[in-house]
């Protein structure tokens, strides 16, 4: 740009005739018009009102014209500019409705279409009941313990006064890992197991084997509620399963009796099935308790009113009023020796149940097999305890 020139022509500076004026302004409107988006329509602004736009440098040459002719050429080029600025506006405004009515359409959310259900299942009755019974027992301050599944023999009998020539050592009843007199040296799957003296490892057949890891791992008192899987050799049917669950139940402290056998297992079912349900206990004989008992437990459905009564009959009791519920006695001395533990100061209970028929008579389950072939049918009406 130069200073004003009094000799200058407005009409021969290009830009400014208002012709030139004019075929800018329809080529911006034209160019306004014709952008189909957003993207297009900044380009458009850039060429046609940008900073290098024709209307933007003919508007520059304006100062340099004589005073006369600037008002003209100020007028001519102002209005064009506004005329561009306002359908730029305008545009702007239609495609910015146009985007907004597309991505409504395009992000549209259906919510009439049907949702994906994820199947819910349900914890197995078997493991609620074993954690109900669990903490029972640990409220009345016992630890829970645990043990090998595949259990050195010593362990699964021996220790527990149960005689080589005893009956339950027979292979009728126990899965043998490893057979006796074989050296512990092929039993490396169950080296845990294979440390007590004897040879033999088998699945264990009941959860007695955990109360002499107890006493051999801890020094009494000792009070421990162990609760797992066990093996026998039967064939799966209505009331019998190869595996199964017990809880067992071992207290041995200075000065325990009977009574307290008895008070124990009397809040046990207390807790379980009713504060007034009473417990009986007949003799019985086990190799690892002396004495021994079998221990009854009150009808909780029909509370021995069904006894001689054939108008009231009771299903889970079979209207003899009383419930078998399990094993227990006092400790055997000979037990506790084995285990390092003095007879003369310690004495000690221990008690241990079946959970599959407490499970049968507590909730009326018929068949045993309904516990072991997981249909989700079975398990989801007794809810979800935590
Ligand atoms: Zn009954």
């Amino acid at each position: 740009m130069s200073a004003p020139n009094k000799s200058y022509d407005p009409v021969e500076v290009e830009a400014l005739k208002p012709e030139a004026v004019e075929r800018a302004r329809e080529d911006a409107l034209e160019a306004i018009a014709g952008a189909g988006d957003l993207e297009a329509l900044h380009e458009v602004r850039i060429a046609h009102a940008g900073d290098r736009s024709p209307l933007a440098l003919a508007n520059r040459e304006i100062g340099a014209l004589p005073p006369k002719a600037r008002a003209d050429a100020g007028k001519r080029v102002g209005r064009a500019r506004g005329e561009v600025n306002k359908a730029l506006a305008t545009r702007l405004a239609e495609l910015e409705a146009e985007r907004d009515e597309r991505v409504l359409v395009e992000e549209a959310v259906d919510v009439t279409l049907p949702a994906r259900r994820a199947p819910l299942g349900a914890r197995h009755p078997l493991t609620t009941l074993m954690e109900r019974i669990e903490d029972v027992f640990v409220a009345m301050g016992y630890e829970v313990a645990e043990g090998p599944e595949a259990e050195a023999e010593w362990f699964n009998f021996d220790a527990l006064n149960i005689a080589p020539d005893h009956p339950a050592r027979s292979e009728h009843d126990t899965f043998f890992l490893h057979a006796p007199g074989a050296g512990a040296e092929g039993a490396e799957g169950a080296a845990d197991a294979a440390d007590g003296p004897g040879s033999g490892v088998v699945l264990r057949t009941h959860t007695s084997p955990v109360q002499i890891r107890s006493l051999l791992d801890r020094e009494p008192p000792v009070y421990v509620v162990c609760p797992g899987r066990v093996f026998r050799t039967d064939e799966l049917d209505a009331t019998h399963t190869p595996v199964f669950h017990q809880v067992e139940l071992l207290a041995v402290d200075e000065g325990l009796t009977m009574a307290d056998l008895r008070g124990t297992l009397d809040h046990m079912v207390g807790a379980l099935f009713g504060a007034d349900i009473r417990t009986r206990l007949r003799p019985n004989y086990f190799p690892f308790t002396e004495p021994s008992a079998e221990m009854d437990m009150v009808c909780y459905v029909c509370r021995g009113d069904s006894v001689g009564n054939p108008d009231r009959p009771c299903r889970t009791c079979s209207s003899e009023g009383w419930i078998e519920l399990g094993g227990c006695g006092m400790v055997n001395p000979r037990v506790l020796t084995a285990c390092g533990v003095d007879p003369e100061r310690y004495s000690g209970f221990a008690f241990g149940f079946g959970i599959e028929r407490m499970l049968m008579f507590r909730h009326n389950v018929e068949d045993m097999r309904d516990m072991v072939e997981g249909d989700v049918r079975f398990t989801r009406p007794f809810g979800t305890e935590i």
